[in-house]
């Protein structure tokens, strides 16, 4: 049997599918639960904090009550929850390997730690290359998911959302993954072509369960999911360490504000939705989007995995209204 590994946030899938692991992303598993609330209770069973975010809390009941024996932390790049996390996760005898971006983006120090992760995980530049190969093909075709949403209407930011969110462990089997992909495509393409008022989604993915069916409901098309694409992504023709280093998460706001702002010029984009999680350090980041965008921000709040509440309801239906108006 394969060896599960989990991960807290995206790392390069390519070296553990090459390793005949399967991957999964500790966070999907926790939110596409059909009760993921539980997962916190374990963890606040176990002495979590009620005031801390409740993603690390998820992915700690996912890692408890699924048993996954090991599990990569992204210790620079991510969460300032981590580090203790995989502390724990250690003291209960899951075994942790950290993995860190360099916040300075240095191609060197991210060759090196990815080829320590390669061996690690005892793949060779070989077995490497096959994976990444098959792999472009099925980020390929999530790009394709992003092109009808923004630039043909054919799929809801919904849809868009979590096919992008799930790219990050492609399901634990990127060829299976494909497959469900291609399918999915072949029945858009027929699709209806659908209006609304554009919008950008920005932050991390949301912990809220009904926030896109909400929003496209009230007239709003989400044609930019910008964490999520980044978990699909969509850089080509260039080696693992360069998609990487691409790939704007781990490197800090300013490095994602240049990714946004030339997404939603291209994108048509109207107005922006910032999502942020309670108790995040990002929170503060907000700050800095309403500063540098022109655009209508308005900034979300979630804490629980839980539809959304009536005072927050309100808020996007006048956003939507206002935007309506402009
Ligand atoms: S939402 Fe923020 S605090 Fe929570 S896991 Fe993600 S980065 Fe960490």
């Amino acid at each position: 049997m394969s060896r599960v590994v989990g991960f807290t946030t995206t790392i390069p899938v390519e070296v553990l599918f090459a390793a005949n692991c399967v991957p999964l992303d500790l966070n999907n598993l926790f939110i596409t639960d059909k009760d993921p609330i539980h997962f916190i209770e374990i963890a606040e069973k176990d002495g979590f904090p009620r005031s801390m975010c409740n993603w690390t809390k998820g992915i700690y009941g996912v890692v408890k009550e699924k048993k996954i024996g090991t599990v990569v932390t992204v210790m620079v790049g991510d969460c300032s929850n981590t580090e203790a996390l995989s502390e724990i996760l250690s003291h209960k005898g899951v075994e942790v390997i950290p993995f860190a971006y360099p916040y300075d983006r240095d191609r060197d120090t991210l060759k090196k730690e990815i080829e320590k992760f390669m061996r690690l995980f005892s793949v060779d530049e070989s077995a490497l290359k096959k994976v990444e190969r098959e792999i472009q093909s099925v980020r390929r075709l999530l790009k394709k998911v992003d092109e009808l949403t923004y630039r043909d209407g054919l799929i809801s930011g919904y849809e868009n959302h979590v096919w992008l969110v799930q790219a990050s462990d492609m399901k634990g089997d990127y060829r299976a993954y494909k497959e469900m992909l291609k399918s999915f495509l072949k029945e858009k393409m027929e699709g209806e072509k659908r209006e609304g008022i554009r919008l950008a989604y920005v932050g991390v993915p949301p912990i809220i369960l009904d926030l896109y069916e909400f929003i496209e409901g009230k007239g709003g098309y989400v044609v930019f999911n910008e964490i999520q694409r980044q978990f699909s992504l969509p850089y080509f023709r260039c080696d693992i360490v360069e998609r990487y280093l691409r790939y704007t998460y781990p490197y800090g706001i300013f490095a994602r504000i240049e990714d946004i702002r030339r997404e939603i010029r291209k994108r048509n984009v109207k107005g922006i939705i910032h999502y942020v999680q309670t108790f995040c350090f990002r929170i503060m980041e907000d700050l800095i989007l309403k500063d540098t965008f022109d655009l209508p921000i308005l900034t979300i709040e979630g804490e629980l995995p839980k539809p959304l509440d009536t005072r927050t309801k309100l808020r996007i239906e006048a956003f939507l209204e206002m935007l309506k108006s402009r």
